[in-house]
């Protein structure tokens, strides 16, 4: 939805369309994968998964790939941490993620071979992560458009969906229904 409020439309939305997209701002997140020679997390009988209510990461994951030479820790900082992380320079950022891993792993955690950051934020054609979401008072006022055509436009995308909205299966879900709606009114 941000992407598409950019976008430039003759004749112009229908007005309350507009204001949908203008209440629909994409979620903030960072992603990190810190790699390590081995899971030394597991020898510890840890799972590698932690929710973390306080600290810059509010999950983590043990996400080594089946097979792979090394392995892989990924945590996900969220909206207000995400927006602080960002302002710090990377060294400060490296090391404020790396000192929760060390708070939840153990000193190991702190040391990883290699250190990956991605921020959806800076991503020009994403504009943020997970996906879209309404602010507060804009689902009871602009919610029921959601999913109307704008004469031959027709909306999907995960945040239009019924089911799994947010998600892969949301947006496949919102394809098919879209295109349904386009055989009908074709
Ligand atoms: C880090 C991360 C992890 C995730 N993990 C999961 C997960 O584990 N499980 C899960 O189910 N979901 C996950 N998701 C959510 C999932 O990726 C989205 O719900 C899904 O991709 C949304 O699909 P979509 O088709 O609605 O939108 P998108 O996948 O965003 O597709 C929109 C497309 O439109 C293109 N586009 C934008 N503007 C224009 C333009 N002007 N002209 C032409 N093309 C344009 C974009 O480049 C993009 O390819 C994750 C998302 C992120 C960012």
């Amino acid at each position: 939805p941000v992407l598409a409020g950019r976008l430039h439309y003759s004749p112009a939305l229908p007005p309350l369309r507009a204001g949908l997209l203008q209440r629909m701002p994409a979620g903030t997140a960072l992603k990190i994968h810190a790699v390590y020679a081995r899971p030394f997390w597991r020898a510890a009988g840890l799972s590698g998964v932690a929710q973390s209510a306080e600290g810059v990461l509010t999950e983590t994951v043990d996400n080594t790939p089946p097979g792979a030479p090394r392995a892989v820790l990924t945590g996900f900082a969220y909206g207000a941490e995400a927006a602080l992380l960002r302002r710090q320079a990377p060294g400060a950022r490296r090391r404020a993620v790396l000192d929760h891993l060390t708070a939840l792993f153990g000193p190991e955690a702190g040391e990883p071979e290699e250190f990956v950051e991605f921020d959806w934020l800076a991503e020009e054609w994403t504009r943020g992560c997970f996906s879209g979401h309404l602010v507060p008072g804009a689902w009871t006022a602009f919610g029921p458009v959601l999913r109307e055509a704008a004469g031959p436009l027709h909306w999907a995308g995960t945040e239009t969906a019924v089911h799994w909205n947010g998600y892969f299966d949301g947006a496949v879900e919102s394809g098919y229904r879209a295109a349904e709606e386009v055989r009908r009114s074709l």
